[in-house]
């Protein structure tokens, strides 16, 4: 008898931790470092993936058999700023990943500043496999790019598109920030409809979350006027700047996918749409997280530490834990409210044994969820106050 068996998919997360300058705004573990450390940290990269099973092993992390054979379908270079590594170290890691891992390929983007757009670089990403490219654009205004202490202006934007394009890049997503210091309703908007010209396939629009973990967290909680705390626009102003994007985006064809992210119809994130349907992926690098379907871990987040670790052939993890079954509850219902289509209360209920319709039944009430047969989503006038959305669902 022929025995079907489903091959699992997964994804692979490549975290580079290093950036040319630090933003304002950002408390990752992310550094600027010498040019020297790239091609080492690359090597200790490449290890790691072909050493995984062992490093696993030593460490304790119990990867299923089905997820050693499992097959990747997409991978995603991150960080930090990916695009500033050389382009031969960036195809070092797809060999890697490709020699050390069964794939089949859909989608494989790497993160990019746009003034570390050139042609031969764009050229040699497309020839190593990459077909999508995410930009950290966050602006089109250059008050607000200098403010938040970005390297690139206005016009490197438009220096960087036609060269993706001419190199065969046929998906691009703009990240934009809404809430950045100086910003207001007309520049915002501006924002919007330069992107909107652009017509990139991917849309992210994050609201500005500062803690003081940043400069510009600390300058707010402290004072002082060196990172324009004074003139971060309120919450419910971002709250403003959110719906305006949602109306203009939505104008221009884009689908609102999940709470952050748009897209061309079939242009939605393959890759991180796993990470909110809880799919399996293996991070390798600094920092870097994985999820099994059983187990979170992450790698040692200090690039250094992480480097030294791989070079005596350990793996530093620094967090371990198998997901207990009421966080894998939290997380299906977090991350499954924040894509748009919303979560099946049914199979949630018939998978972990639990009842769940009288927790919305009130946030239903209140206008904050929409129920439709056993789907709840969340009300999209409600999207910008979606965290007051969560923490009613805790209570
Ligand atoms: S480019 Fe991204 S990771 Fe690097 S400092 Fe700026 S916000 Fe942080």
């Amino acid at each position: 008898m022929l025995k079907f068996c489903a091959m699992r998919k997964i994804g692979i997360y490549v975290q580079v931790p290093f950036c040319q300058t630090k933003c304002t705004y950002c408390n990752f573990h992310t550094g600027v470092v010498a040019k020297a450390r790239f091609a080492p940290y690359v090597d200790a990269v490449c290890s790691e993936i072909g050493e995984r099973q062992k490093f696993y092993l030593e460490a304790g992390v119990s990867l299923l058999a089905s997820l050693r054979e499992a097959v990747a379908d997409t991978v995603y270079i991150g960080g930090g700023t990916p695009s500033l590594l050389e382009a031969a170290d960036l195809t070092r890691i797809m060999d890697a990943i490709r020699e050390n891992v069964s794939c089949n390929l859909e989608e494989v983007t790497l993160e990019a500043d746009p003034e570390t757009v050139e042609p031969e670089k764009a050229d040699a990403w497309v020839k190593a496999g990459i077909n999508r490219v995410s930009f950290g654009l966050q602006s089109f205004v250059d008050e607000e790019l200098k403010a938040a202490g970005r390297m690139h202006c206005r016009e490197d934007i438009y220096k960087a598109m036609p060269i993706l394009r001419a190199a065969g890049i046929r998906n691009i997503s703009f990240d934009l920030i809404a809430g950045l210091p100086h910003q207001t309703a007309e520049s915002w908007k501006r924002s919007l409809e330069e992107l909107a010209a652009l017509a990139p396939e991917h849309v992210s629009v994050y609201v500005l979350e500062v803690d003081e973990g940043s400069r510009l967290g600390r300058e707010l909680l402290q004072g002082g006027a060196r990172y324009s705390a004074g003139a971060v626009p309120s919450e419910d102003r971002m709250a403003e700047f959110y719906e305006t994007a949602q109306r203009e985006l939505r104008a221009e064809g884009y689908h609102h996918y999940e709470i952050s992210n748009w897209a061309k119809p079939g242009f939605e994130s393959k890759h991180n749409l796993k990470y909110w349907r809880r799919e399996p992926y293996l991070g390798f690098g600094a920092g870097a997280h994985s999820f099994s379907g059983t187990e979170r871990w992450a790698n040692a987040h200090d690039a250094a530490a992480y480097v030294e670790a791989i070079g005596q052939r350990r793996l530093a993890i620094e967090q371990h834990e198998k997901v207990s079954a009421e966080q894998a509850l939290e997380e299906e219902l977090f991350l499954g409210l924040r894509q748009l289509d919303g979560i099946d209360l049914t199979r949630i209920e018939n998978e972990y044994g639990v009842m769940l319709a009288g927790r919305f039944e009130m946030l239903a009430s209140a206008g904050l969820v929409e129920r439709e047969g056993s789907v709840v989503r969340l009300a999209e006038e409600k999207l910008s106050i979606s965290n007051e959305v969560f923490v009613e669902l805790l209570r």
